[in-house]
């Protein structure tokens, strides 16, 4: 199979390929053309995943496709972003057919769940590795950066946390995938759900917002760095499902505050706004406050100050991953 027709085939064929709201033009000539509704700006940003760095490798394609696009659409999630489309950068040591139909129908799968759509790429031959760019549309003005919030706001997050960091074992084949919490937990890793929604319910209202994808401590370390705050956290408020506690024990703290591929939103509010916050999304909770200062503090119920637990606990491919860029 060629080039063009592997194209063809599995991507320009597949479901997420399809005409879209915002796409003048799709796969098949030298660029796409996106076309952004009127007053809004164009949101982007590029993620690459190598095998055995960011995913195991194998992998069923499947999955791989799903939270490759999942952990990209987040960043849009993040920015209070509606998603437009999105490429992909595709290196394969082979084309085989079952590997490419499984990869694609899980793009497609999570392509709907995001209503974005694939425009481009580009596909090479080499060690698997995928880069994708997605691309979005906000309101000029209007998206959540990580540098507004004000001391007084609350610190909250968009759903239990740890989840990720907790089927690590699972997904890595070090413990045997048995029970209901075993499957939620390898789901919230194969299959993360963008927060989209709550980001766009976020505009204007939150002052400031990411995705937290390397930890909750080490992501609202951004917030406040870009914000010249203190971000004081309340363990005990710290969010986590009850699979993870039945699956990782103790141990699941640590998963929720340093543990990494949660892809749930983390923001800072103004106090006022929690019970709307809580009423529209009953998932989200407050977790600690915006004071003056910098950096990030750990809590007790009491207001003392905890020592964090070791950053990066079992992160897949954290350790070799590079940070700061
Ligand atoms: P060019 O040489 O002009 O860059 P290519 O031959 O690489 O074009 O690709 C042809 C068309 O197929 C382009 O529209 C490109 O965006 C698209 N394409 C290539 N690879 C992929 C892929 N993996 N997924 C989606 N579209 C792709
Ligand atoms: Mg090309």
């Amino acid at each position: 199979m060629g080039e063009f027709e592997l194209i063809r085939r599995y991507f320009a064929a597949a479901p997420c390929a399809q005409a879209a709201e915002g796409i003048a033009l799709g796969i098949g000539d030298d660029c796409a053309l996106l076309q952004p509704a009127p007053g809004m700006q164009l949101a982007l940003s590029t993620d690459t995943l190598v095998a055995g760095v960011h995913f195991p490798h194998p992998c069923d394609p499947f999955l791989l496709g799903q939270r490759a696009l999942a952990v990209s659409v987040s960043d849009l999630a993040a920015m209070g972003a509606a998603p437009l489309g999105f490429t992909l950068a595709l290196t394969l040591p082979a084309a085989e057919p079952a590997w490419l139909e499984g990869f694609a129908r899980g793009l497609s799968r999570m392509a709907a769940q995001c209503a974005i759509a694939l425009v481009g790429g580009d596909t090479t031959r080499g060690p698997l590795s995928l880069t994708l760019t997605v691309f979005g549309q906000v309101p000029t003005g209007a998206a959540l950066t990580r540098g507004g919030a004000r001391p007084g706001d609350l610190l909250c997050v968009g759903g239990s946390l740890g989840d990720g960091a907790g089927a690590l074992p699972l997904v890595l084949g070090q413990r045997p995938v048995e029970g209901e919490s075993a499957s939620y937990l390898l789901q919230r890793y194969w299959a993360p759900q963008p927060q989209l929604a709550l980001g766009q319910w976020l505009r204007g209202r939150a002052t400031a917002a990411l995705d937290i994808s390397d930890g909750l401590l080490a992501d609202c370390g951004h917030i406040a760095a870009a914000s010249g705050v203190a971000l004081h956290i309340d363990q005990a408020e710290v969010p986590l499902s009850p699979a993870l506690q039945a699956l990782a024990g103790e141990r699941a703290l640590d998963c929720a505050l340093a543990g990494g591929d949660d892809y749930r939103l983390a923001f800072t509010l103004p106090p006022e706004l929690l019970p709307s916050l809580r009423a529209q999304w009953p998932e989200a909770s407050a977790i600690g406050r915006v004071r003056a200062g910098q950096g990030v503090q750990l809590l007790d119920g009491q207001g003392r100050r905890l020592e964090p637990p070791r950053a990066g606990y079992q992160h897949f491919g954290q350790h070799i991953e590079m940070h700061g860029d």
